[in-house]
């Protein structure tokens, strides 16, 4: 059998014969399988359990975490000692600070645990000072130009919230030591700090209110994060047969299959050996790695799939996330497969998405979006809902900034993903109440019963109406909100940085209104029904229920005057609006300069994605499409030619010569001109990035209808390209 797939029937050979690499699940010593409580956490090390650490040094740590006092060099030389030995005895020979700078990956740079002692004798060792503290060039990382190479020193400084683990690749074992990244004058450079800034903000105004509001017994508040995660998983031998997957992680054309997703038969359908296989080998790496990997399924899409974790606190789950999507794409190669994590792969079918999960929840685990019981409860929930619905309605440019990526341009206001205009889904008992509330009657829900808030009757009512809308960008879920619109290869930590400043705004001002209203002698009761008729009056325009996949909304979400930023260049304007992201600066999540270093970071790499898309499309028209046509252009001409001399007319033959022409002259034509407008373009990053949103994409878009054009009338033995039947049926 042949293993040089570089066409598309070797590819396709290759993958029909595939023997499913069987994942086996590991046995104890007593020949028993194990069990997901026998291995999870297995490769973590958490100075918060570990036992090689003292008490009374584990309790200060503990505190030194929670409050961010400094961290004295003695600590951390007992901490480094016992990970140093626990990595040992696991065949770790190396070490790595592991952070998040704004390339949208993870980076790292292993280091021997090695010393020697005076006498020259090798030993295994982490200085506490190695822990603690990196150094990195700067420059080298994108920086928006913000950083020149004279002053580009980079630290890594160790991150004590996330617990540290060992990274496995093929016989190597590093231990990865989560660390946030900052530069000599402390700004931000990662994806890190300002979600840990942001954290704590929260934590603190949250906790504010919360004590303000008579609930004293609080002493702090946590966003809660569960990050669903869509992708695509095709064979690989199709992979390395498209330079478009390979270069770009999408295909940039392709003509879609008869059969797709019309019959709703993949989603929740019967997960293939294959795929489970793959599913159950990912699982047991994420439960060794201590990630709470809870729910799988096939996606709606054939080829896509779905995992989702068990939620956690928000800088440990965005830490997660990071490691889900690299681990993805580990496995799947081990089952020779290739997992494509883009927003977009296929055009015609779903594209993927990563359902931001948040809530908030307080020191004594009560879930802060949680209806209760009791008059109080409720009050307390409808306003801290309303704070968010303010935070959404004041926020939603900056927000749909933070997943403005070339990539989801492609899915949001396609057919199957929110639309680009922000907004908020309800339902419509909730809706209801907020109404009732606004307009100061009391409000009937359809059960005919009047709702006093009084009982219980929101906690039942809730349950009893857990509406779905799948096509809002930012939807109540019953007791978590869930922001849709995240893109499928992004790391969560930015718009969930951005979530967590915009409710932080709104609760500062909340503390101060009902401090206000304290004073005046109000009671909290009173006073939290005039907060929700302050903050749910102001932003019931984002609030809207219906089908936001609908063109009726596009039109009503203009007479409500919200944003809807289409593309990634308009929509990162927002992040260049010194009055837009003021709640940033205010609420000490961002500095002015760091928040330009985003806007630049993100216009530079929608650029230098969208030209090499451009480069790599311009490669395979003239590589493939257009000698496949020409073969084809050939085989009718010789055709013609030989029927003309014995007399036979060849009308058909004829027609679709004349029909393969004009196709393949346009195609040359709008491919060269799409070459000669790339070079063409502005070099300020900003007015590129508009030109290439406006003029090149288009154009590209043409071109890939020419290309799906031809791909349906070239026979299937002269094209070379794996098609969409090949990549998504043939698994
Ligand atoms: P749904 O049925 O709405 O999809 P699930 O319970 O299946 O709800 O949860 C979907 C995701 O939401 C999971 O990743 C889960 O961990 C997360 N999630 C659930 N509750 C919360 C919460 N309070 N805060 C953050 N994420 C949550
Ligand atoms: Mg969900």
């Amino acid at each position: 059998m042949t293993k040089n797939y570089n066409n598309r029937g070797d590819a396709a050979r290759v993958a029909i014969q595939r023997d499913p690499n069987a994942f086996t699940m590991p046995k104890n010593e007593k020949g028993q399988f194990c069990k997901i409580s026998d291995y999870y956490a297995e490769n973590v090390f958490d100075f918060r359990t570990s036992k090689s650490i003292p008490e009374s040094v584990r309790r200060e740590m503990i505190e030194i975490s929670q409050t961010g006092r400094l961290l004295t060099e003695e600590y951390a030389a007992i901490v480094a000692t016992a990970v140093t030995e626990w990595a040992s005895q696991r065949g770790v020979t190396h070490f790595s600070h592991w952070f998040q700078p704004l390339t949208g990956g993870s980076a790292e740079k292993h280091d021997a645990f090695l010393a020697f002692t005076e006498d020259e004798k090798p030993i295994e060792k982490l200085s506490a000072k190695q822990l603690i503290q990196g150094e990195s060039d700067a420059s080298s990382f994108p920086n928006g130009g913000s950083r020149t190479t004279f002053e580009a020193r980079g630290y890594t400084v160790w991150d004590l919230t996330s617990p540290m683990f060992i990274k496995e690749r093929g016989n190597a074992k590093i231990l990865c030591i989560p660390t946030a990244f900052i530069s000599y004058y402390a700004e931000a450079l990662d994806v890190k700090t300002p979600l840990l800034r942001s954290l704590s903000r929260l934590n603190a105004e949250a906790t504010r209110f919360l004590n303000l509001i008579g609930d004293k017994e609080v002493k702090s508040v946590m966003a809660t994060c569960g990050a669903e995660q869509e992708y695509f998983l095709i064979d690989k031998a199709f992979y390395y047969a498209r330079p478009d997957l390979v270069m770009t992680g999408r295909t940039l054309f392709g003509s879609l299959s008869a059969k797709n997703q019309q019959l709703s038969d993949h989603y929740f359908g019967t997960v293939t050996e294959r795929i489970c296989s793959f599913m159950q080998e990912l699982d047991y790496e994420l439960h060794r790695l201590g990630i709470p990997a809870k729910t799988r399924h096939n996606e709606v899409a054939p080829g896509q799939y779905e995992i989702a974790p068990i939620y956690r606190e928000g800088n440990l789950a965005a830490d997660h996330n990071q490691l889900v999507m690299a681990l993805i794409r580990k496995i799947a190669k081990r089952h020779d497969m290739v997992a494509i994590l883009h927003e977009k792969p296929f055009k015609g079918i779903n594209g993927s998405g990563k359902h931001l999960n948040w809530s908030m929840s307080d020191n004594l685990g009560k879930n802060l979006l949680e209806p209760g019981h009791e008059p109080h409860q409720n009050h307390r929930f409808l306003a801290f809902l309303s704070v968010i619905l303010e935070a959404l309605n004041r926020h939603a440019e900056v927000l749909r900034a933070t997943i403005a990526t070339h990539g989801n341009d492609h899915r949001l206001g396609a057919h199957e993903a929110p639309p680009s205009i922000i907004s908020a889904y309800l339902g419509e008992s909730l809706t209801g109440i907020y109404e009732a509330i606004l307009s100061g009657a009391s409000f009937s829900p359809s059960a005919k019963q009047a709702l006093d808030l009084g009982a219980d009757q929101l906690a039942h009512l809730m349950r009893d109406n857990t509406d779905r809308n799948r096509t809002s960008p930012f939807a109540f879920t019953g007791n978590k909100f869930e922001f849709r619109a995240v893109g499928s290869s992004q790391p969560v930590g930015f718009p969930l940085c951005v979530l967590n400043a915009a409710v932080t705004d709104v609760l500062m001002d909340s503390n101060e209104f009902i401090e206000a209203e304290l004073k005046k002698g109000i009671k909290i009761e009173e006073v939290l029904i005039n907060l929700i008729r302050k903050w749910y009056g102001n932003s019931k325009r984002i609030v809207f229920n219906g089908d936001g996949y609908s063109q009726e909304w596009v039109m009503e979400a203009e007479k409500r005057s919200l944003a809807n930023n289409r593309n990634t260049p308009k929509a990162l304007k927002a992040l260049k609006d010194e009055k837009a992201t003021q709640f940033m600066v205010k609420t000490g999540v961002l500095r002015p300069q760091e928040i330009k270093t985003r806007h630049n970071v993100l216009v530079e790499r929608y650029n230098r994605c969208r030209e090499i898309e451009i480069s790599t499309f311009v490669t395979m028209v003239r590589q493939f499409v257009l000698p496949s046509a020409l073969n084809y252009k050939l085989t009718l001409a010789e055709a013609i030619k030989r029927q003309k001399e014995i007399g036979v007319d060849s009308f058909t033959e004829k027609d679709l010569i004349r029909s393969l022409t004009t196709t393949m002259d346009f195609l040359y034509d709008q491919t060269n001109n799409l070459q000669n407008l790339i070079k063409d373009l502005e070099s300020d990053e900003e007015r590129r990035a508009a030109d290439i949103a406006e003029k090149l994409v288009p154009i590209s878009e043409n071109i890939a209808k020419l290309c799906n054009e031809l791909e349906e009338i070239i026979p299937d033995e002269l094209w070379t390209l794996p098609k969409y039947y090949d990549m998504l049926f043939l698994n």
